[in-house]
């Protein structure tokens, strides 16, 4: 960001300002890379976590809310294909961009095939991969508006972290959307509060903690009367499809 006017400056600041809310998960095994791009992102004002193996990088992206994922396909254990595809399952609207030394056109092609939004090749220029990533991020946003999970009477807009019932519209916290989007993925399955808590709260909560409850009590008074959330007894809670 050399050689820029003050006016450049600002420019470059307000930009950074932006982009601060913007996640972005690595799945890296080399630790000098994943020095080198997690330094460097978070300089650019994103936020960045990093996991080293494919198995952990895979459980992150579906747990917590990524903007995009960076992802090496040489990974010890579960391997960098292998992640893309179960990810595009689960999160086919998360752009994963595939950072590999691997550059022949079989994998490329095999990685688009897998659902990547983009591949950069090692050694790469960081500008041309801030590039890319804003290139990324620029048509997710562009796209938001097709980013809805429909499950029975409720539509939980992704991007929003809106959920509707009917002509209601409620704004959720980063909890409420993701126990409902918990509770979404599996509509009609009994999901117990030990489940929520982990996948939400993470392990480390304790078990015998009652905020999964409380927050099932919010959710139905944002989302009325009509909420089709169900309690099971000593089981847990159930989205209901009708
Ligand atoms: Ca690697």
């Amino acid at each position: 960001m050399t050689g820029l006017s003050s006016t450049g400056h600002l420019r470059v600041i307000s930009f950074k300002v932006a982009l601060l809310a913007m996640r972005i998960l690595v799945i890296e095994d080399e630790p000098r890379i994943l020095g080198f791009l997690a330094r460097g992102l978070e300089a650019e004002g994103f936020a960045v976590d990093a996991a080293r193996n494919g198995a952990e990088g895979l459980n992150r992206a579906r747990r917590d809310n990524y903007d995009l994922v960076l992802l090496d396909l040489l990974l010890p254990g579960l391997d960098g294909l292998t992640v893309l595809h179960e990810l595009n399952r689960a999160r086919p609207d998360l752009p994963v961009m595939i950072v590999s030394a691997r550059s022949d056109l079989p994998t490329k092609l095999r990685g688009f095939g897998l659902g990547a939004a983009d591949y950069l090749s090692k050694p790469f220029s960081f500008d041309e991969l801030i590039a890319r990533i804003r290139v990324q991020l620029r048509k997710a946003r562009q796209g938001d508006n097709g980013h809805v999970l429909h499950a029975g009477t409720l539509v939980l807009d992704l991007a929003r972290r809106e959920a509707r019932v009917g002509s209601l519209t409620a704004q959720l916290s980063d909890r409420e959307f993701r126990v409902l989007h918990h509770l979404a993925e599996h509509l009609g399955e009994i999901i117990s509060r030990e489940s929520l808590l982990s996948e939400v709260w993470g392990y480390h909560f304790d078990p015998g903690s009652n905020v999964v409850d409380v927050c099932i009590r919010r959710l139905r008074k944002k989302l009325g009367a009509d909420a089709p959330i169900e309690t099971i007894r000593h089981a847990g809670y159930r989205l209901t499809a009708a």
